[in-house]
């Protein structure tokens, strides 16, 4: 839906006001090609617009805080002039997928927070939106196209998780001619991207045009290829040169209060997952039969963090007849982007700030959820202020089905891929060497949210970028060594 602004041109706003009287169908058809030139026109001048004002500052704060080192303020120019290809080759020098962090990277945190006009107050320039711009503008000028290999190599490498940080890692190996085979459990390469995030954040054909690409380009994917279960970590090192373990962290964290054991309260990674497949045109036997399409439901959804944020919007986007987030601390001590909860809040959620579950009620399933007031005492070991429950503060709430993001701790890798030497931390994430991403385990090494906890699909781009770097020089030193005994 597009609204109209007053900064609009007249021949847009025409269309738009057109669109909210309501025409007949045949008409929005005549006349949605024209729309469509018009809306382009638009964007295209609004990016423009948006470029020409970075200031060029000299002190590039905004690169300094993008974990890609993005050079944004070149590709800014460029897009300024109109050299919109130069733009698109700049941007996507740094980055393996632009238009997915245009879209999704929590600006306001990274580049945009710390761009200097934002910082003397003027309002930041919108560089996620520019950098979508010049990645779309590439696709649909067919820019952006399949890895070209000069020369083919015979090493192999075996990626263990088709997300951001194994799709990176492979795309980088795969441009210097190594043969890359992604194994993933789940049906559709992508990980959290094709079914974490919504499709309202980030369009499902996005992920899928990504993945398409980078298949063209010669690199293989297995999925619905569980390792520790349909092979374990050992077998595949002897099929390949080279480990890449980029698996994510998945284990959701649980609440240990009375009742947790009722019924319709349901972590929130299958909620997000059946929603994002039936988008995807699945069918979907726990959404179809309503168990997990929370429509004309009382929804509540507890904690505070982004995966919070997508499973209260995605409730409203299924018409729940209400939706309650419930968080212990209190908005300035959450851990969520402050845009999300200000777009939720728009979209009519409803923040039950300070408060944590103390029972679930219910005879089957859950009925009403028993709830604590928090007050915040000193800062705890992570620097926010502890959350302490009021005496004689509970109140009830009622619920038709609550979903639990309370965030996600790694799974026990050493214990499912039969490889107990695999060093994890205390926290269980792999312990590999920041410098060189290579594991405890000669020849395998690690990326992603799986060595730093849950974290953003920036940082697991950059790990693997890094890890491809450590990776070709792994195997040329391997191929050296090989050369020399020979
Ligand atoms: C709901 C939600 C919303 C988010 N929103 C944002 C956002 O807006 N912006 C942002 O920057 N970040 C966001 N994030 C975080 C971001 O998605 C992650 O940081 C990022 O995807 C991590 O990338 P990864 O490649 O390390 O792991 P993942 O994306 O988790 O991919 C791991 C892959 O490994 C596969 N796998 C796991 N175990 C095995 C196994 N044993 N065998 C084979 N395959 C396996 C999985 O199936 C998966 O495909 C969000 C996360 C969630 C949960
Ligand atoms: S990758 Fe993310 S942080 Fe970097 S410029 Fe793009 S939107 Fe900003």
């Amino acid at each position: 839906m597009v609204y109209a602004s007053p900064n609009m041109p007249e021949k847009m706003l025409k269309f738009v006001k057109l669109g909210q009287q309501n025409p007949p169908k045949r008409e929005i058809l005549e006349r949605k090609e024209d729309f469509n030139e018009i809306y382009k026109e638009f964007i295209n001048e609004k990016a423009k617009e948006q470029s020409s004002r970075c200031s060029q500052c000299g002190v590039p704060f905004c690169q300094v805080h993008c974990p890609l080192s993005n050079n944004i303020p070149d590709w800014l120019k460029l897009t300024a002039e109109g050299r919109l290809k130069e733009a698109y080759e700049l941007a996507q020098s740094t980055n393996n997928m632009p238009e997915v962090c245009g879209r999704i990277c929590p600006q306001d945190r990274l580049c945009e927070g710390n761009c200097v006009i934002e910082q003397s107050g003027h309002g930041t320039v919108t560089i996620g939106s520019v950098e979508k711009f010049i990645t779309e503008n590439a696709w649909e000028n067919k820019w952006v196209e399949p890895i070209k290999i000069k020369l083919e190599k015979k090493q192999s490498v075996g990626i263990i998780g088709g997300g951001p940080a194994g799709l990176a890692c492979a795309e980088q190996l795969r441009k210097e001619g190594y043969q890359v085979t992604i194994y993933d459990r789940y049906d559709r390469p992508g990980g959290l991207l094709i079914y974490g995030i919504p499709n309202f954040k980030l369009e499902k054909f996005v992920v899928e045009r990504r993945t398409n690409l980078l298949k063209k380009g010669g690199i293989k994917f297995v999925q619905n290829f569980e390792v520790g279960k349909n092979a374990t970590l050992n077998e595949l090192k002897e099929k390949h040169d080279v480990i890449l373990i980029a698996t994510g962290v998945y284990k959701a964290r649980e609440i240990k209060v009375p009742g947790s054991d009722l019924e319709n309260i349901f972590p929130a990674m299958d909620f997000l997952i059946a929603s994002n497949k039936k988008g995807l045109g699945d069918k979907v036997e726990q959404f179809d039969n309503g168990t997990l399409n929370v429509q004309g439901k009382d929804v509540i959804v507890i904690g505070g963090g982004d995966t919070a944020m997508d499973c209260v919007r995605t409730s409203v986007r299924q018409n729940a007849r209400s939706v309650k987030c419930l968080y212990r601390r209190d908005r300035e001590n959450m851990p969520g982007s402050a845009r999300e909860v200000y777009n939720a809040e728009e979209e009519g959620v409803e923040f039950v700030w300070l408060s944590n579950p103390k029972k679930f009620e219910g005879t089957n399933k859950v009925e009403n959820i028993l709830v604590d007031k928090m007050k915040l005492g000193n800062p705890d070991e992570s620097g926010r202020r502890e959350p302490i429950i009021e005496n004689n503060s509970e109140f009830k709430l009622k619920a038709d089905i609550i979903i639990k993001a309370l965030g996600f701790d790694p799974e026990d890798l050493p214990y499912l891929f039969e490889e107990k030497n695999l060093k994890v931390s205390r926290w269980g994430t792999i312990k590999a060497d920041f410098d060189t991403m290579e594991t405890n385990l000669p020849g395998v090494f690690a990326a992603g949210d799986i060595i730093r906890g849950a974290s953003l699909v920036v940082w697991a781009i950059r790990d693997g970028r890094e890890a491809a770097i450590s990776i070709k020089d792994f195997l040329e030193k391997k191929e050296s060594k090989k050369a020399k005994v020979a």
